[in-house]
């Protein structure tokens, strides 16, 4: 008797489809297409982790609409577009608005997995920071990864498999996104952004091949001024006075960051909200279920708004740090490329001003205080103690 061996189809590979844009990606994308080809290399639950910035949340709605798509990612028709944009019916995609996961949105998670598809070939669960998933949200999901429901498919994403709970990484398939080259994020920008080719060079290194960091330096002239802002105050802390100045400075920018780009989105929220519950906007005061939905919107707001200062003092610190290693690669004299090429006088500079093992010092310093502000330390607190480490010798 003989066992028919599963159809393996031929579907679209690394630079094609739905995989276009996940550049310097292809072991990746390699893997997932094969699962998309070939039924014996599918499985239910799988584990896609990267650095910040690598494409991680965009690989795996390239993989779930892979998946979806009759022709296997073709990245054209309804269901590869629904599934990028979030409106597909079989696609969930979960992003944290507060700091973590909690176990109510897990047990629902659950839930929804045990329905089959409605529309679509898969029902696919994607969750974008399944670092966040408290403990108790892993362990309601860990029994929907032991017991696969046959069309359902979980994408889990992550910095780094240390950050998920070990339980759900023995039940997940890992695929790990690499750190793009360069020259990669500075090619997706021009083709895909339509940016000139010397500013995305600039942008792609500068923002150490973080893609959206890149993108956004690329078109925003504020972005790139804060950003020399920042790579500067190596050079200008000099006493006590200037360490003080130069962490309320540090500080500042992330208020003008999370200013700049929530105010608005808070107000159609609550705009938004107001009207789905059928609200009267102009009545002076609302009736108690109206006003405790926007207390608990105001509530997640405001997480979300210390969750992305957070992030951004977090971006600015990567930034400075990349000034004192691009003065140890300037002393040390080594052919390696500067992240700041742009400011190679200043980087001179501060190559002069500090010994290699000064240059340590300081690396160490900017370290502590990621862990620190990652630790919920207040940032002020951290990045002062972190200024005063970087004090210029005299
Ligand atoms: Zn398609």
């Amino acid at each position: 008797m003989s066992v028919q061996a599963p159809e393996v189809r031929s579907v679209p590979g690394i630079g094609e489809g739905v995989w276009r844009d996940l550049v310097g990606q292809d072991d990746a994308v390699r893997t997932l297409s094969e699962a998309i080809a070939d039924p014996r290399r599918m499985t239910h639950a799988w584990l896609l982790t990267g650095p910040p910035g690598s494409g991680r949340s965009n690989a795996a709605r390239a993989f779930a609409a892979a998946l979806e798509c009759p022709q296997g990612g073709c990245g054209e028709c309804r269901e590869c577009r629904t599934t990028f944009d979030g409106s597909h019916a079989d696609v969930q995609i979960v992003s944290t608005k507060g700091l973590t996961i909690q176990v109510r949105e897990a047990r629902d998670l659950a839930l929804a997995a045990q329905s089959s598809p409605s529309v679509g070939r898969w029902r696919v669960i994607v969750i974008e920071d399944a670092d966040r998933l408290t403990e108790r949200a892993a362990d309601a999901l860990l029994k929907a990864l032991e017991e696969p429901v046959p069309r359902t498919v979980w994408l889990l994403c992550a910095p780094s498999v240390e950050d998920i709970i070990v339980t759900l990484r023995s039940r997940s398939r890992h695929v790990r996104l690499r750190i793009p080259p360069v020259e990669a994020v500075a090619e997706l920008l021009v083709r895909r952004d339509g940016v000139d080719v010397a500013m995305a060079t600039y942008a792609a290194r500068a923002a150490q091949s973080h893609i959206g960091i890149a993108r956004r330096l690329a078109r925003d002239e504020g972005a790139r001024i804060r950003r020399r802002e920042t790579l500067l105050l190596a050079l200008s802390i000099r006493g006590l006075g200037d360490a003080l100045k130069a962490a309320a400075d540090l500080a500042s920018i992330a208020e003008d960051e999370s200013g700049a780009s929530s105010g608005e989105r808070n107000a159609q929220e609550k705009a938004k909200l107001l009207e789905q519950l059928g609200a009267d906007t102009s009545a002076r005061t609302q009736p108690p279920h109206v006003r405790s939905a926007i207390n608990q919107l105001e509530k997640e707001q405001k997480t979300r708004a210390t969750r992305f200062a957070r992030d951004v003092v977090d971006r600015a610190l990567i930034d400075l740090a990349s000034m004192y290693r691009d003065a140890m690669v300037v002393r040390w004299g080594k052919p390696v490329d500067l992240v700041n090429a742009d400011i190679v006088g200043e980087v001179e500079q501060l190559a002069r001003a500090l010994t290699p093992e000064q240059l340590l010092l300081a690396l160490d310093a900017i370290a502590t205080a990621r862990e620190r502000i990652a630790a919920n330390v207040p940032p002020l607190l951290a990045l002062e103690a972190m200024c005063i480490a970087l004090k210029l010798p005299l």
